[in-house]
């Protein structure tokens, strides 16, 4: 270490003074003594002295020492015994062994001499600055900051000077700061597997965290490389050879400089092929520098391959929905085209037969020949109408059985009954049998039940050819427990049977075989819907099995709970009532449409009643709050008219004062179909609800059940 030399007169002063002993003063003194004689020396003597006090006083620590040999300590000043924690210079001296080198610690001691060395070589002015370690005396670990000067003196040889402050606590803060970055980079990389550093200005790259793939080729070939080698052997290596060129581009400098001064950092996703397999891998690219020169950035690597089957499940589910939902279209539309063409059958039949009616009016045969038809049409689209408000009404929420008490068999001749006439024309045997019915009176919601019957019975004529057959019977089964029991229900036909494909669709709404143009058979496909929703709701089920040409079987399963001490029922004889006993009654007819009036007015005084009228609620209120007890028999009620409908006028009647006037009988005659609408009904007070287009002998039976008991 060769230094040009310095006149350090002065210095060499003070260096005199801090060779002398510890207990220095009295040395002083007679150093002072001798030096008398010497003016020019002795004011540079007590400028020094007055030096070294200036220096034992600085609030910093300061070090002189050798900086050759040894490197032996010439003075330490009192902040900085402070810093070693020594009460004295000697102390200082036996703790350092009196050199510089014991000075730092000793795992630092190589880095930091060959910092110095380096720096006093380079440096303009002999400055130097190196960062170690220290122990104190009492054995702690202290981080220093040390700014040396270099000295050559001649005379004394080179010295250091040196400022020495205590940056434990700073270094602290540094580090629980750089450790709380990396722990939010590991935070918010942790789905990554693996992170690179960059300067893109230095053409530089380092890992971060590699995934032991990424690790034992970056340790191979990007040990040493640069950006741009790396980002270029990465692409053409792994990339799948359709991605490159977008990768490429998007990895480039002046890509990531331009994406990231928009935002703070950006991705993309592209394919490699690893192991002979294709992968997604997913590359975010974050600025980590300043936002006003980016060059320092980070880039994270993480496989997608289960995001972007996801993905492609997701895509599968919305595709198969709307496949699912182009069918439902497809199904309704059919089923509109269905309905229209069913629609228009009996409706062309109605136009029709009224105009070939009118035209043979005198030909009274001819005409009641016509009217059966326009009867039998309009039954047939009613039918239809109703199918449809009752796959409505299964599709609402708006369901409701009955648990009432009622005797199978008796339903069951009922539904005979009913549906016999059909088979008559087909010259069809229909027959009704019952095996083991042990409990034939339970508790069940004998409406639904009959309907239910009687769609299936329905198909079973309507698929029959002439001279067929069909059987209906219910059996119960053994294995009935406590109050409940297992029923039977089966309808077996010798039709045209149902092919093996359609089996899987036969309950589907809208779904026929073949339509009514194929088959010439009426129909919607919807009967089938409406009695397995009616089975399911009732806690049952129906099968079906069937062979073309052969016929089909119908088998409806129902559990239901066995009456414990049933009445012995009778038959319901209303239907067989006389009207007659009801001739010169009074009936308030309220209805608001003309020509429902006139029809209801002529078919009910036809039978002998006697018909007031009035064209809304209000009206009809008053006319019976006016009227004297017992002048009207009953009410018929339509719902939806003006002012005041029938719900409002019905129980506007049932809180009138009188109450005779108030209990008189009410019955709702409306188009509203609804099971809700029913329910209305009856609480706003009404006896009974009967719809539109009305059932004379229904509304006859009705008004008679109600009248006469
Ligand atoms: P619709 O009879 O009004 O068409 P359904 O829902 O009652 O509607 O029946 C759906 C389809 O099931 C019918 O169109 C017919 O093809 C078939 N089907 C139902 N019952 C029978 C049966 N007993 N014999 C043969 N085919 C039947």
């Amino acid at each position: 270490m060769k230094k040009p030399h310095n006149n350090h007169n002065f210095i060499e002063y003070i260096m005199t003074l801090l060779d002398l002993p510890e207990n220095r003063d009295t040395d002083i003194a007679d150093l002072f003594a001798n030096d008398g004689q010497a003016s020019q020396g002795s004011g540079s003597l007590s400028a020094a002295y007055e030096m070294i006090q200036f220096m034992d006083e600085m609030p910093g620590g300061f070090l002189i020492y050798h900086a050759d040999g040894e490197e032996q300590i010439i003075y330490a000043n009192k902040a900085l015994l402070r810093i070693f924690g020594c009460d004295s210079l000697r102390d200082f001296r036996d703790l350092t062994g009196n050199s510089f080198k014991g000075i730092v610690h000793e795992e630092d001691l190589a880095t930091v001499e060959a910092s110095i060395h380096e720096q006093i070589a380079t440096s303009q002015y002999d400055l130097d600055y190196v960062e170690y370690r220290i122990t104190r005396k009492d054995g702690t670990v202290r981080w220093v900051e040390d700014y040396g000067h270099f000295i050559h003196s001649a005379s004394m040889g080179d010295i250091f000077y040196v400022f020495i402050s205590d940056t434990t606590e700073e270094k602290e803060i540094i580090n629980q700061e750089h450790l709380r970055r990396l722990e939010v980079i590991e935070g918010l990389s942790i789905n990554y597997e693996s992170i690179l550093f960059a300067d893109l200005d230095e053409n530089k790259i380092t890992p971060y965290r590699l995934s032991s793939r990424t690790r034992r080729q970056f340790d191979y070939k990007y040990k040493a490389c640069g950006f741009l080698w790396y980002i270029s052997d990465y692409v053409n290596t792994w990339v799948y050879p359709e991605d490159r060129e977008r990768v490429l581009n998007a990895t480039s400098p002046e890509y990531i400089k331009k994406k990231l001064s928009e935002n703070k950092t950006y991705y993309i996703n592209y394919r490699i092929i690893m192991e002979g397999r294709i992968q997604f891998l997913h590359l975010r690219i974050v600025n980590v520098g300043s936002p006003n020169h980016i060059s320092q950035i980070v880039m994270g690597y993480r496989r997608i391959d289960e995001e972007i089957l996801r993905e492609v499940e997701q895509k599968q589910i919305l595709e198969d929905a709307l496949s699912s939902a182009n069918l439902a279209i497809v199904a309704k539309n059919a089923f509109l085209s269905n309905m229209s063409h069913d629609m228009r059958t009996p409706l062309n039949a109605i136009f029709g037969y009224t105009a070939l009616a009118k035209n043979h009016i005198e030909d009274q045969q001819l005409t009641n020949r016509y009217l059966d038809e326009i009867d039998l049409s309009s039954h047939q689209l009613l039918d239809l109408i109703d199918k449809v408000l009752e796959i409505a009404w299964t599709e609402s929420n708006d369901i409701r059985i009955a648990e009432l008490e009622c005797n199978l068999i008796d339903i069951m001749q009922e539904i005979y009954d009913s549906l016999y006439p059909l088979t008559v024309d087909k010259n069809i045997s229909f027959s009704l049998s019952h095996i083991e019915l042990k409990h034939p009176d339970v508790y069940s919601d004998p409406d639904r039940l009959r309907q239910l019957l009687q769609y299936l019975i329905n198909n079973a004529i309507k698929y029959t050819k002439n001279d067929g057959k069909v059987d209906l019977s219910i059996q119960e089964l053994d294995d009935h427990s406590n109050d409940h029991a297992v029923y039977q229900f089966v309808v077996q036909d010798t039709g045209i049977g149902i092919s093996e494909e359609f089996l899987d669709h036969i309950f589907e709404p809208f779904e026929r075989e073949k339509n009514t143009t194929l088959s010439n058979i009426h129909g919607a496909g919807l009967g089938l819907t409406i009695a397995k929703s009616i089975a399911n709701m009732m806690g049952g089920d129906i099968k079906v099995s069937s062979a073309v040409d052969e016929g089909s079987t119908f088998t409806v399963t129902l559990r239901l709970r066995i009456q414990a001490n049933p009445v012995p029922h009778t038959v319901n004889t209303a239907r067989s009532g006389s009207y007659e006993d009801l001739t010169g009654r009074r009936i308030l007819l309220v209805e608001d449409n003309e020509i429902n009036l006139e029809i209801e007015t002529e078919i009910l005084k036809s039978t002998g009643f006697l018909i007031e009228t009035a064209e809304d609620g209000s009206i009809a209120v008053e006319m019976i709050k006016n009227s004297k007890p017992g002048y009207y028999s009953l009410v018929l009620m339509d719902i939806q008219m003006p002012i005041m409908n029938g719900y409002q006028a019905a129980s506007a009647i049932r809180r009138l004062e009188d109450p005779d006037l108030a209990h008189i009988p009410i019955i709702a005659l409306s188009a509203n179909a609804f099971e809700s609408d029913k329910q209305m009904s009856y609480e706003s007070g009404m006896d009974e609800h009967l719809t539109k287009p009305i059932d004379i002998p229904m509304l006859l039976e009705t008004i008679s059940r109600i009248l006469l008991c």
